[in-house]
């Protein structure tokens, strides 16, 4: 899989706010990339610096391999802030002239983005009518003018509510299926965990972790146990030499085990002999959450 942006050591200070430390990661094609940090991990900053909106104090960025011209940028739509619409014109005016400032993509290529974006039946209607989930999904169609290869968005559903997050989550899954490569950043662990291939998480400037969702996650395994008496199960199991702890809101038993050790029937037989019958066991991928904050408070 060939890599579509390359970051080398980026590192950017606004006086004495270290931003960036020395970031370094890839972007491989095709991915949906999850920048995923807490408030002031310097996401936006990241996203600022490889659209060229800021400039960093040191390190290197590469889009497809080469230092950015103008050719490689019309390949990156972008949607870092914001745009300001009109809103007493309808969605198609307001791209029109979104497309005649930028000159990206053509006259005809409206109708296809606000198809993309599902905003085609309500294309006539003004801005002003739309709901924020419809203003952001206009946005996007904004971004997606001359039919780029990489689409950067920051944090796309901020101040959107269930609905308008879902629908933004279903766009960007559709836009990865289409061939579009997704750098987004975001504080959602659930958004990230639920539409991302690929995560780099920051806190403080720093690069804590990156790779595939799943490479991230899975350096444990998780079993979820339940019995009628959680307390005796417990103690059988600590005595056993486990690590469990247990999550009391949903009434079982964590297990912790190193990566691929674990062994379901094993497990259950175990219990079994010494006298306690399971009503739960499951393996569960380490959830996103749980990595993150393993992370960001160390
Ligand atoms: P958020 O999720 O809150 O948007 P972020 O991860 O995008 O945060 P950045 O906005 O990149 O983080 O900010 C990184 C650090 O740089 C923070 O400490 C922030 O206060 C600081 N910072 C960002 N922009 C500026 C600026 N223009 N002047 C001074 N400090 C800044």
């Amino acid at each position: 899989m060939s890599t579509v942006l390359s970051l080398q050591n980026i590192a950017k200070s606004y006086g004495p706010v270290r931003a960036l430390a020395g970031v370094s990661f890839d972007v491989p094609e095709g991915s949906v990339f999850g920048i995923l940090g807490p408030n002031g991990s310097g996401k936006t900053t990241l996203l600022g610096i490889v659209m060229d909106v800021l400039k960093a104090n040191s390190g290197d960025f590469r889009w497809f391999g080469q230092p950015g011209t103008p050719e490689h940028r019309k390949k990156i739509g972008s949607l870092l802030e914001t745009p300001n619409f009109y809103t007493y014109l309808s969605a198609t005016d307001n791209l029109k002239i979104t497309q005649s400032i930028s000159g990206r993509g053509d006259a005809a290529e409206i109708e296809s983005v606000l198809k993309k974006v599902n905003l085609f039946e309500r294309r006539k209607y003004r801005f002003s009518s739309y709901s924020l989930g419809m203003k952001q999904r206009l946005a996007i169609a904004a971004a997606l003018l001359g039919n780029p290869k990489v689409l950067v968005l920051d944090e796309p559903t901020n101040g959107l509510d269930p609905v308008g997050i879902a629908e933004i989550r279903q766009l960007i899954m559709d836009l990865s299926k289409q061939g579009h490569t997704i750098i987004m950043a975001s504080h959602l662990l659930d958004e990230v965990e639920k539409v991302c291939t690929h995560v780099a998480i920051l806190k403080t400037g720093n690069l804590l972790t990156t790779g595939h969702v799943d490479e991230v996650l899975s350096d444990e395994d998780t079993v979820e146990l339940g019995a009628p008496d959680l307390q005796q199960l417990a103690a059988f199991l600590q005595h056993a030499g486990e690590q469990v702890t247990v999550d009391e809101k949903t009434g079982t038993l964590i297990l912790t085990l190193p990566k691929g050790s674990s062994n379901l029937e094993d497990i259950n037989r175990r219990c079994f002999e010494n006298g306690i019958v399971l009503n739960h066991l499951l393996l569960k991928k380490k959830r996103l959450e749980a990595k993150f904050f393993e992370l960001t408070n160390n």
